[in-house]
C-alpha cells in the first residue's frame, strides 16, 4: 500500500510555517507498513490541488491531506477532492447540531460560512469526529483509492489521527508494525552507525533505522509481527547485540526523551531537585516541567546570570569568583551546593559556560556543570562545539546526562535496561 501527503496551505509554501504535519504523519505511516514515497505541498488554489490529487492517486493508493478545512474561501481541500471524485457535498445534520453546541457554548453565533464545514458526500464518506476544534476531518473512499483529510492545526490533526485515522489505516493494512526507539547520547551518529553496521546490514526483520538530532543518535527498531510480544521476541535480541555495541551511551529504549528519562527516576527514587543555571537560562527547568507531575520533585530553578546574583542567591564566594573567574569548576561547584542547600532539595545542579557568539574563541563552548548531593559535589567540564543556540542546548543535554548517572548510580531504584 502506497500513500503520499499533501499538505495544503499558501502559508507553507511562503515559508510562514514549517511543516510539521508532514513529519508526524511520516513518522507514523512507517509503523503501519505503508510506504510513503512523496510529499507534496501545495497553496489554496483549486486548479493546482486538483492536479495534486490527479497526480497523487497516479501513484499513491491513499492520498493524506492536511489543512483547508476551515469556513473561509481559501479552505477548499475538501471541495475540491469531493469536485475530483464528482461527489455533491451537502449538511451533515449530526455535525451541524455538534457545531452549532459547540459555537453557542463558547458565546459564539454560527455564521453561513461556518455550516461548509459540517459538509459531506452522503456517500463513500467516513466522518472523523474533531473533539479539538470545528472541522471534523473525513476520508472519502472510491474506486479503491482513499483520500484522508484532516484539519491544519497540528493540535487538532495529531489526536484526530491517533484516534481515527491510525484504526483505519491498521484495517487496510495486511501486517502489523511494531518498533522500539533506542535514543543515544554522548557518541555521534556516525560513529553509532559505523559501530553496529554489520547488525543493521544482518537484518531483515527487524530493521534498524538511525537518525540523527542535535548531539543524538536515534535507533527506530521496526519488527513485522503479529502482535507486541511477538514484536518484542524479534527485537530485543538485536537490541541485545546493539547493547553490546554501543549500550553504555543508551539512554532510552523506549524512546523517552532524556528529561523525561530524568524524570522517572526522580519520581521513582523520590528525589527532589534544584537547579540554578547560568548559560543554560533555565532551558534545565523548562524540560523537566514539561514533564507532567513534575511538582513532585522538581523544587526550585533559578537563572543566576550576573556575578551578583550567583553570589547573593546561591552563595558563591567572591574569592572563588575573583581566583577562578564564574565560568569554572568552582563556580559550578558552589552553584550547585548552594541552590542544594537553600532549596533542600536532595540534587542541586548548575551551568555556567561562554555560550557565545561574543568572546574570545577558545572560551567560546566552554561550560561547566556542577552536581551536587549531600554525600559530594562534583563539576565536569566540557567544550561544546556550535553557535549559541547548540551550546545551550547541548550544555542542557549534557547536564541532564549527567543527572541521569548519577540517580542510576546513587539510587535504589535500579530499572531493566529495556524499560526505560
Ligand atoms: P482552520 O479551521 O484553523 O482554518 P484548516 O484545516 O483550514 O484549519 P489551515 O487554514 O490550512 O487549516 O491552517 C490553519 C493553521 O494550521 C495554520 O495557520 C498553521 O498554524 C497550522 N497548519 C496548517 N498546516 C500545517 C502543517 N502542514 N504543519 C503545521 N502546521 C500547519
Ligand atoms: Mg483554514
Amino acid at each position: 500500500m502506497n500513500a503520499e501527503i499533501i499538505s495544503v496551505g499558501t502559508e507553507l509554501l511562503m515559508g510562514q510555517i514549517l511543516n510539521t504535519n508532514a513529519r508526524y504523519i511520516s513518522g507514523r505511516l512507517a509503523d503501519f507498513g505503508i510506504n510513503l514515497y512523496y510529499h507534496t505541498t501545495v497553496g489554496d488554489n483549486h486548479d493546482r490541488l486538483k492536479e495534486c490529487i490527479r497526480t497523487g492517486f497516479s501513484r499513491s493508493d491513499i492520498l493524506i491531506f492536511t489543512g483547508g478545512l476551515g469556513p473561509t474561501e481559501d479552505d477548499l481541500t475538501k471541495e475540491t477532492i469531493a469536485d475530483y471524485f464528482g461527489l455533491e457535498l451537502e449538511i451533515n445534520s449530526e455535525c451541524k447540531a455538534e457545531l452549532i453546541e459547540r459555537m453557542t457554548s463558547r458565546g459564539y453565533q454560527c455564521t453561513p460560512n461556518n455550516f461548509k464545514q459540517v459538509m459531506f458526500p452522503r456517500e463513500h464518506c467516513i466522518i472523523l469526529p474533531n473533539p479539538n476544534g470545528s472541522a471534523p476531518g473525513c476520508i472519502i473512499e472510491m474506486n479503491g483509492n482513499a483520500a484522508i483529510m484532516m484539519p491544519g492545526p497540528p493540535w487538532e490533526m495529531e489526536p484526530m489521527f491517533e484516534a481515527s485515522v491510525v484504526p483505519y489505516l491498521q484495517k487496510l493494512s495486511s501486517c502489523r508494525f511494531y518498533s522500539r526507539t533506542l535514543r543515544i547520547f554522548g557518541r555521534g551518529e556516525s560513529q553509532v552507525e559505523h559501530d553496529i553496521q554489520n547488525i543493521v546490514d544482518a537484518q531483515t526483520n527487524p530493521t534498524i533505522a538511525p537518525y540523527a538530532k542535535a548531539a543524538e543518535t536515534t535507533l527506530r527498531i521496526t519488527a513485522r509481527c503479529a502482535d507486541e510480544e511477538e514484536g518484542d521476541r524479534l527485537i530485543i535480541p538485536v537490541m541485545d547485540a546493539i547493547y553490546q555495541r554501543v549500550g553504555e551511551h543508551v539512554y532510552s529504549s523506549r524512546g523517552l526523551d532524556m528529561h523525561e528519562v530524568c524524570a522517572e527516576l526522580l519520581a521513582k527514587n523520590g528525589y527532589k531537585l534544584a537547579v540554578a543555571e547560568s548559560c543554560t537560562g533555565g532551558m534545565i527547568a523548562s524540560r523537566l516541567i514539561s514533564v507532567p507531575g513534575s511538582s513532585a520533585w522538581f523544587v526550585e530553578g533559578a537563572v543566576t546570570y550576573s556575578i551578583e546574583s550567583k553570589m547573593n542567591r546561591l552563595g558563591v564566594k567572591a574569592e572563588t569568583l575573583e581566583e577562578h573567574t564564574d565560568v569554572s569548576a568552582e563556580t559550578a561547584k558552589e552553584m550547585a551546593e548552594g541552590i542544594r542547600i537553600t532549596s533542600g532539595a536532595d540534587i542541586g545542579i548548575s551551568t555556567t559556560g561562554y555560550a557565545g557568539p561574543t568572546g574570545a574563541p577558545n572560551q567560546i563552548g566552554h561550560v561547566f556543570v556542577g552536581l551536587s548531593t549531600a554525600e559530594s559535589t562534583e563539576s565536569y567540564e566540557f567544550h561544546i562545539k556550535g553557535d549559541r543556540e547548540r551550546v545551550r542546548a547541548s550544555t542542557t543535554l549534557n547536564a541532564l546526562n549527567l543527572l541521569r548517572k548519577l540517580i542510576l548510580s546513587k539510587g535504589m531504584y535500579k530499572p531493566d535496561k529495556y524499560m526505560i
